[in-house]
């Protein structure tokens, strides 16, 4: 609306309900109007009054980026389940179990994400395991998001600790910074709305951790995973405050709300794919080369700017069989050849493509499995 329309809207407004008042005989129009209060300096307003652990109103509106969750594949983990017979497992002090916490978050974070189009599957529905042996039962989890080829697998715990003030979030991803980059995406983003939703006051140095810093070898979940996969621990049920908070379903959609907002920002940054050119998706490979398409994530949404490859060049690898091997994309049609080397073996062809698009998104599948028949 332009200024001037605006301005006179808002005049028009301010006549009607001086009439209301004359009318009602609040007061006759002849009186001052009674001024507002004047706002609080921002300037001179001390630090002090801004709180961060106050909790904004629980409105939990759902920002019009989240849009490009639509279609977006999540497959959400509340952990463990199932062991309510167990007295002193994965509980708070006062008793509380993790398991039903996660479960509730994750319920809450599905409403949110279906509400906006994304396409959500539960490793649980209700307080069950998936196997009474516990490496069985985190295998089943990560398999099924293996299996559905999701473009994000998110578990869902609370954390514990013998020290009873220990309260902050941590986000999980396998191995080393150079493993799953998409994985690392997606944790940066959750551990950003987590933070803004729950204003919890402590906070690690480095939130975003390895699962070699829990394990030698990591975490099962996290490590046979074939997608991007995170692991969250969002604060802890072992800090008596937290348990409490924990307790209230309120929070615990808070909760799920802080999720929400990191994985619609995660979403709307592109989630960048490559596609099989030549062969054509399910054929043997006989060429000397093969042709992917690039996809940024970004311009296929068209818009302003949409007919630029928002890749950046530097940050390219593209792997044969694990080998490097060096290509550079035809930015115009958007696509890579990747040459396949002179001695290769018939049968299976590892070929893994990643990049950072402008937002420093990877791709969320880097490889491509084909069958290499032989020149
Ligand atoms: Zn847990």
């Amino acid at each position: 609306m332009p200024y001037g329309t605006h301005a006179a809207a808002a005049l028009g407004g301010a006549a009607a309900v001086l009439v209301v008042l004359a009318l009602s005989g609040v007061f006759k129009h002849s009186d001052p109007v009674p001024p507002l209060p004047p706002p609080p300096d921002p300037v001179t307003t001390p630090p002090a009054a801004y709180d961060w652990t106050a909790h904004p109103d629980p409105e939990f509106p759902l920002p019009p980026y989240a849009c490009y969750l639509q279609d977006v594949l999540i497959v959400l983990d509340p952990g463990h389940g199932g062991r309510s017979d167990r007295p002193n497992w994965k509980r708070g002090p006062t008793g509380l179990e993790e398991a039903v916490v996660n479960l509730r978050v994750a319920q809450f974070l599905r409403e949110f994400l279906t509400e906006v189009g994304a396409q959500v599957v539960m490793t649980r529905e209700d307080d069950v395991y998936l196997d009474p042996d516990i490496a069985v039962d985190n295998r089943k989890r990560i398999e099924l998001a293996n299996r559905l080829k999701a473009d994000l697998f998110v578990s869902i715990h609370h954390n514990g600790d013998d020290a009873p003030d220990a309260n902050y979030t941590t986000v999980f991803y396998h191995g080393g910074p150079d493993d799953s980059p998409a994985s690392r995406c997606a944790a940066r983003f959750l551990l950003s709305g987590i933070n803004d939703a729950l204003r919890l006051t402590q906070h690690l140095p480095c939130a975003m951790l390895s699962d070699r810093a829990l394990f030698k070898t990591g975490l099962l979940v996290l490590r046979e995973a074939r997608v991007p996969a995170v692991l969250v621990e969002a604060s802890f049920h072992s800090n008596p405050e937290e348990e409490d908070r924990l307790r209230d379903p309120l929070y615990n959609r808070r909760e799920a709300y802080g999720y929400f907002l990191g994985l619609a920002r995660w979403a709307h940054a592109g989630l960048p794919r490559v596609h099989l050119v030549d062969p054509p998706p399910g054929k043997p490979c006989t060429g000397k080369a093969v042709t992917l398409k690039l996809d940024d994530g970004l311009s296929g949404r068209g818009g302003w700017g949409h007919d630029a490859v928002k890749i950046a060049l530097d940050s390219l690898r593209v792997r044969v069989n694990q080998t490097l091997v060096t290509c550079r994309p035809d930015l115009k049609k958007g696509t890579l050849q990747v040459p396949l080397p002179r001695k290769l073996k018939a049968g299976p062809l590892r070929v893994a493509v990643d990049f950072e698009n402008v937002f420093g998104q990877h791709v969320l599948h880097p490889e491509l499995v084909l069958e290499y028949a032989g020149r």
